[in-house]
């Protein structure tokens, strides 16, 4: 991490005077070394202009230098100006950072409950008004922070309270947005196809899955980044599925049951429980919110067929993409219809078949922008919205469009096809993933999965509770930082 920190304030037209008289404040529980005059930061200047402040070109107007050279004492606390927004130079690029957010994300033991964790005030309860006067400190455990004085800080708090945060939390703050969703790597995944999984796909023991934090955590950053992951050497129980989705987390609970059975039976409410072929889908898209993760446990496998198979489906967009953007965007916005119609369930929800992630840094849905897809023509339910001829998008257009990335969805070279063998489990990302089964003979023996589901929450959770703790870091843009 670069050490030269560069802390510029803007100026408003306060006197310097009040920023003086807080030479004398203290700060209370101080667990800082200060190091204002010995540390590794520079003041930045413009060659000559010895009267001219921290070099900021494109904010000059109102900046003022900062009086840093003039003093001597370790324990004056602040040595900055008031101001609406603090500037601060990461990676040797300037940052400006609102005095609102920085007071809003204090962390201090006044702030958040050191125990609960919860937040002690309300952003509303923040003035307007509010301004901060910023230094650098070396922290013994972060390294270096900038340090907050306030004033018209929230209601209740003394002049003593000070707010610090470190620079790789500033740095994380405005890295977020894309290359992180919510500190998980986002932008390593993997689209694959037919010889891409079968080259890289992984199996995991049953026994170190339950037993080992480091074999979970290697498993389930696979999973995030490819979508699916196997299991074997699973013992032949039907609670089995629930001990191995209980190590990532609480299970999703559905009209299906916590737990459920696919294997067929006579006048099957759903197509699943017949032996019949069942062609690439998601699970539950007739719901607001799918679920995420779908285990599937082999309990008994003695029919001729009945074979799963996979495919990527942001594969297929991606390559759906490269063939037609119009396509493409037809399947991002037209709305398809899912539903469940029975005597005692109906669920219905309408969405598009493909979902973005907002992604301002590429023009071009990449790898980082896809988000979900949507793609169930078992649930499919009738057109309900722009089925008339004179909507943007019309019903013909979508059918080209889904016809084309059907097309890309089975084909051959992007099935993985696998017939799972009795005391194996396979996890999926049911978001991403599609899962399809061959026909089986019924007459000729039992076949028998045990399913479960979990949420996307549990999941990533999981995933960072398991990445704080192995690695002590995140990983962001592809750097890795240490966890602040
Ligand atoms: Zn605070």
């Amino acid at each position: 991490m670069s050490l030269n920190i560069t802390i510029t304030t803007r100026l408003t037209a306060r006197c310097a005077s009040q920023h003086f008289r807080a030479r004398n404040l203290t700060c209370k529980r101080r667990r800082f070394f200060s190091s204002v005059f010995s540390g590794p930061w520079t003041v930045k200047r413009r060659a000559g202009r010895e009267d001219e402040s921290p070099a900021l070109p494109t904010l000059t107007r109102e900046y003022h230098p900062t009086p840093i050279s003039h003093e001597k004492s370790v324990h004056r606390p602040v040595y900055a100006y008031p101001a609406k927004t603090i500037a601060v130079s990461i990676d040797e690029n300037p940052r400006t950072f609102d005095t609102v957010f920085l007071r809003d994300s204090c962390t201090c033991p006044t702030c958040v409950d050191p125990d609960s964790r919860q937040k002690l005030f309300q952003t509303s309860d923040i003035p307007q008004e509010i301004e901060g006067k910023a230094r650098t400190v070396q922290d013994e455990k972060r390294g270096w922070v900038v340090e907050v004085e306030w004033q018209n800080d929230v209601p209740g708090y003394g002049p003593e309270h000070r707010t610090t945060h470190s620079i790789d939390w500033l740095r994380r703050a405005l890295t977020t947005e894309v290359e992180l969703r919510g500190g998980v790597r986002y932008d390593d995944r993997v689209f694959w196809d037919r010889d891409t999984i079968t080259k890289n796909n992984k199996w995991i023991d049953y026994a170190d899955w339950m037993s080992h934090d480091t074999a979970l955590f290697d498993a389930l950053t696979h999973l995030n980044r490819y979508g699916i992951l196997f299991l074997k050497n699973v013992p032949e129980s039907e609670t089995s599925v629930v001990s191995i989705a209980s190590r990532i987390g609480t299970l999703k609970d559905t009209f299906y049951g916590r737990t459920w059975d696919v294997r067929s039976k006579p006048k099957a409410e759903n197509i699943a429980y017949t032996p019949r072929f069942l062609g690439l889908h998601m699970d539950l898209l007739y719901t607001s919110n799918p679920p995420y993760l779908q285990l599937l446990h082999s309990l008994r496998a003695r029919t001729p067929g009945g074979e799963s198979f996979f495919s990527d489906a942001f594969h297929a967009a991606q390559k759906l993409d490269k063939q037609s953007k119009a396509h493409f965007r037809t399947l991002c916005t037209y709305p398809v219809t899912y539903h469940y119609h029975h005597a005692e369930h109906h669920y219905h929800y309408t969405r598009p078949t493909i979902e973005l992630h907002p992604h301002p840094k590429n023009s071009e849905p990449t790898n980082l922008a896809l988000h979900r897809v949507n793609w169930s023509p078992p649930f499919q339910g009738p057109f309900e919205v722009r089925i008339a001829g004179d909507s943007q998008v019309v019903l013909p257009t979508y059918l080209a469009a889904a016809n084309a990335y059907e097309k890309l969805l089975s084909n051959e070279e992007n099935l993985f096809e696998y017939k799972l063998n009795e005391g194996e489990c396979v996890i999926f990302d049911n978001r991403r993933v599609l899962h399809a089964r061959r026909a089986f003979d019924v007459t000729k023996g039992e076949r028998w999965l045990k399913g479960a589901y979990v949420d996307d929450d549990v999941f990533f959770s999981r995933l960072r509770v398991l990445q704080e703790r192995l690695e002590g870091r995140w990983v962001a843009d592809g750097v890795v930082r240490p966890v602040v």
